[in-house]
């Protein structure tokens, strides 16, 4: 009984309710006209079974509302808690991942083995955005990059807001060079946002930082990407840029991408 009422405690579906449900109340009505039976039989043998059908009626009825009950509060508190754990890994601006978020997944995904490349997007110049247009413009601006990335990468791979107008996107089952390609296709895309609806001469562009996580941490394959993408700024932005894996802490050469090109700043 007491498992059956456990049972009813852990739901996550309608159909996981109707099933539990159904399934405590033929247990419960079995077990009270078992007991129905057998009083009935040493007391009023007579009235074994119009006693049955009553105790039947009676025994659903009631552990059909009551179970009900307990089982559609019990399926409303774990959707509740389905959806504050979705937020609080979700930023809300974007509607992409967030810090925590992005990096849960790739805990999960660097923890399957699975081979990955990192990559840190920062868009260029982005306070001179906010200074010369507003503040709202540069919101504007932030909503549409998260959206370009976001439809611009698809499962397996995934992409993360981790700081005010920085990105994290995680490339999954790909070489350095194919993530490097697709990075920067990724980057590329992101001059074309807003379309009409920015103010004119308003041009956004962003630089790419990547780096190859393998056996090392995450946190170390991060600092890495986030080196490279310094050294992107560094040349100048609007660029790709990827630390070699060998290089380990040592970013020193940096290598440019294939289909990675240096275009003109703003
Ligand atoms: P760089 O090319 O070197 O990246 O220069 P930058 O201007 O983009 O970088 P910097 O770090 O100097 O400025 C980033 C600015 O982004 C500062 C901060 O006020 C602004 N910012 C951060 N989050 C938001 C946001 O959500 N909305 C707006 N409008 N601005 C934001
Ligand atoms: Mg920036
Ligand atoms: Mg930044």
């Amino acid at each position: 009984m007491q498992s059956m009422f456990a049972n009813l405690t852990a739901i996550r579906s309608r159909r996981e309710m109707r099933i539990k449900v159904a399934l405590a109340t033929l247990g419960i009505v079995a077990v009270t006209d078992g007991v129905d039976a057998l009083v009935n039989l040493y007391t009023q043998p007579d009235r074994i079974w119009p006693s049955f059908i009553q105790t039947t009626l009676i025994a659903a009825a009631m552990s059909l509302l009551f179970l009900g009950l307990l089982a559609r509060s019990n399926l409303r508190l774990f959707e509740l808690k389905e959806r504050f754990e979705t937020l609080a890994l979700t930023d809300i601006q974007t509607g992409l991942l967030n810090r925590r978020g992005f990096f849960a997944s790739l805990d999960r995904v660097k923890a399957s083995g699975a081979d990955m490349t990192l990559g840190v997007i920062d868009i260029d110049h982005f306070k001179r955005i906010n200074d010369t247009y507003g503040h709202l413009v540069g919101d504007y601006v932030i909503a549409e990059v998260g959206r370009s990335l976001r439809e611009g990468m698809g499962a397996p791979h995934f992409v993360g807001r981790v700081g005010g107008e920085e990105f994290a996107l995680a490339l999954n089952g790909m070489s350095l060079g194919e993530a490097a390609g697709a990075a920067d296709r990724l980057r590329t895309r992101l001059q074309d946002i807003g379309g009409s609806r920015l103010p004119p001469g308003l041009k956004v562009t962003a630089s790419v930082g990547l780096a190859r996580i393998g056996e090392d941490e995450v946190m170390s394959g991060y600092a890495r990407a986030d080196k490279a993408l310094y050294e992107a700024k560094r040349r100048g932005r609007n660029l790709t840029i990827s630390a070699e894996l060998d290089l380990g802490d040592n970013v020193v050469a940096l290598s440019l991408p294939s289909g990675a090109t240096r275009r003109d700043t703003n």
